[in-house]
């Protein structure tokens, strides 16, 4: 099945703050061992690599096609470091049914990504990838953006250092005043660009409509 929808423009990697997630969900994660512990990630994690249009929109769901671990195999122990689901419930996969995260990432965005990204085991490795090259955690300790549960930072500050470490200006959302998900965004050929055109001359704009306010903080994991 090629899928029924247009090719997409560019891809966005969102990656979440584990302390930030983790505060919502530790209470209803006793199956889950990610949010528990010392098993709770000190990094950035994957949450997904989304194809998206100029427009502002993104195709989802563009085939029939289901997810299956087993295509996989070779990636589980790397995924489940660095694209731990975080969350309590099974998110719906595009056929009406319930899965993983992973399940619910590659049916939704990941059938999306061709002819970039060529098949599951493709979409999942070409993800890591880009995640371990453009490594947030890493720019943003070497700023001195630490987790902290006293410390604020100001926003400005955290897109700086990423504006600096890799040229573009990320999107960033957050949750009650909590540091949520970084967004970057990438040509097809995985080198970095804008998100969205109008970020380049409106950049205090993007900043204003973020979900962040002017000074955010890092929760570290408390278990
Ligand atoms: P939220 O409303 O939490 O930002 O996003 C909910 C879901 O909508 C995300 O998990 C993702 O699947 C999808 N989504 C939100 N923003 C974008 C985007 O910019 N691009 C793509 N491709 N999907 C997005
Ligand atoms: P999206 O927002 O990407 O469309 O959907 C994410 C779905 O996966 C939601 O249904 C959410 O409950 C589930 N999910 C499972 N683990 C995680 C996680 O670690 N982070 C996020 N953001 N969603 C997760």
């Amino acid at each position: 099945d090629g899928g029924n929808q247009r090719e997409f423009d560019y891809f966005k990697l969102t990656v979440q703050w584990p302390g930030t997630f983790c505060r919502r969900t530790r209470h209803c994660c006793a199956s889950n061992a990610c949010c528990r512990g010392s098993n709770a990630p000190a990094e950035f994690t994957i949450h997904g690599l989304w194809p998206d249009y100029n427009d502002g929109t993104w195709p989802a769901c563009c085939s029939r096609s289901g997810f299956d671990e087993k295509e996989i195999s070779t990636l589980v122990d790397t995924l489940e470091k660095y694209w731990p689901s975080l969350s309590c419930g099974s998110p719906s996969t595009c056929h009406g049914g319930k899965g993983s995260f992973w399940a619910h990432e590659w049916e939704k965005h990941g059938t999306c990504s061709s002819p970039v990204v060529r098949d599951e085991y493709n979409y999942f490795l070409t993800a890591l990838n880009v995640y371990f090259k453009y490594n947030v955690t890493g720019v943003l300790n070497d700023a001195g953006y630490v987790p902290s549960n006293t410390e604020k930072y100001p926003l400005g500050g955290i897109v700086s250092a990423i504006q600096n470490a890799f040229h573009v200006t990320p999107e960033i959302a957050c949750s009650n005043g909590a540091l949520q998900e970084v967004r970057l965004c990438f040509y097809k050929d995985f080198q970095p660009r804008e998100c969205k055109v109008e970020s380049i001359l409106l950049q205090d704009m993007s900043l204003l409509k973020s979900s962040c306010p002017k000074y955010v903080s890092l929760p570290a994991y408390v278990s």
